[in-house]
């Protein structure tokens, strides 16, 4: 699978520390840029047969219909696609207008993930969003009307501006819309952040945990109800919609990710990442050169990835792949770590799979991070 990350948002949001670029000025500049890295980084996938492509931010409704078939059509010159490929693209609602989506829909792009966030004004207005309350419903109806099917939806949840009333309200809403699929992250602060200093310096209040925690349980027991799967910890699916891309992540598949700030991972013992910085990235691609740096997984930082990721999913951690792949000094230490977790209920053991049961999954992370090696 591949990603492609577009590095450029109309606006920073209150909340977000991702790579990206206010100004467009090297917009042109950005997309060869691009291409010249898909040619140049061809071979490192094993497979030339794509099953995801994905296009990421950043903000890549910012480019326009014929830019992104342009990235595309270059992606088609080196690889082929399976014949259920998944495109994704993610999108801002205030870019979702008529000519927009319409010309959209004439290319292979086959799934949107919408970042809706919220069907209310005070929230989007605290996230520092571009769009409006009427903008975060009218794009889903409007994709929908140009015919797209595949799309999901993020909300954030835990804003100082929500409540448990307020959060109803976005999920009966994302219910009454028939979207698919839902991607819930709770409002978390992140350094260098506008959320960050206004906290410090007490002009609004900091997410309230334990609210955070129940509207995590409200959400998963109402779209549970209503035929979603949870298969991930903050993913709902209806079933043969989940996302592929984000699956194959979870399943540590190999991926390649291509422009500014990107990952990838080549499934066994590589991960590598792109330079954050646009003018950079641009001025070593001109040149035929790389934008990445490469590490090798020690042992320990495979065995730690692999619980934190599988933990967080409806599939867990498979047991038969973690004794193939690690030596008996650090299974001896796994084995002794998951026991009182297995006799507390914390920790399941499940057709040869370790799982975290889901009244637990809010926790996940610190559960997963008891296991580590240090
Ligand atoms: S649009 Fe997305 S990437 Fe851009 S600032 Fe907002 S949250 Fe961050």
């Amino acid at each position: 699978m591949i990603y492609l990350h577009i590095p450029f948002c109309k606006q920073k949001c209150s909340y977000c520390n991702f790579h990206f670029s206010t100004s467009l000025l090297y917009r042109e500049e950005m997309i060869s840029a691009l291409k010249k890295e898909i040619f140049l980084r061809k071979d490192e996938l094993q497979s030339d047969r794509l099953k995801s492509l994905y296009f990421g931010g950043g903000t890549p409704s910012l480019l326009s219909a014929d830019e992104l078939q342009s990235l595309i059509d270059e992606v088609l010159k080196y690889f082929s696609f399976d014949e259920n490929i998944e495109i994704t693209l993610e999108a801002n609602p205030d870019d979702l207008d008529n000519n927009f989506v319409k010309a959209l829909s004439k290319t292979p792009v086959n799934r949107l993930s919408i970042g809706t966030q919220s069907f209310f004004e005070d929230d989007l207005k605290l996230m520092n969003r571009a769009h409006s309350a009427p903008e975060a419903e009218s794009s889903i109806k409007r994709s929908q009307d140009f015919g797209f099917e595949n799309i999901s939806i993020d909300l954030i949840y835990g804003s100082p501006t929500s409540n448990m009333d307020i959060w109803k309200k976005n999920l009966e809403k994302t219910l009454e819309l028939q979207v698919p699929h839902v991607s819930s992250y709770a409002l978390t602060i992140e350094p260098k952040t506008a959320l960050n200093t206004w906290i410090t310096q007490g002009k609004i209040k900091a997410p309230d945990e334990i609210v955070q925690h129940e509207e995590f349980f409200y959400m998963t027991a109402l779209l549970k109800e209503n035929g979603f799967d949870h298969y991930e910890i903050s993913n709902f699916g209806k079933p043969g919609l989940h996302s592929k891309h984000n699956a194959a992540y979870w399943k540590y598949n190999e991926y390649l990710g291509l422009g500014p700030s990107a990952h990838s991972y080549n499934g066994r013992e590589q991960r590598s990442w792109n330079i954050a910085n646009n003018r950079k990235y641009i001025d070593l691609l001109s040149q035929n050169k790389l934008a990445k740096e490469s590490e090798i997984l020690s042992e320990k930082d495979q065995f730690n990835e692999m619980l934190m990721i599988g933990l967080r999913t409806v599939w867990g951690v498979d047991l038969s792949v973690l004794k193939d792949k690690f030596t008996a000094k650090i299974l001896d230490h796994f084995e002794k770590a998951i026991k009182h977790k297995l006799e507390e209920d914390i920790l399941r053991i499940e057709n040869n799979h370790l799982k975290i049961p889901e009244k637990h999954w809010f926790l996940a992370d610190g559960i997963a991070s008891d296991l580590f090696i240090i």
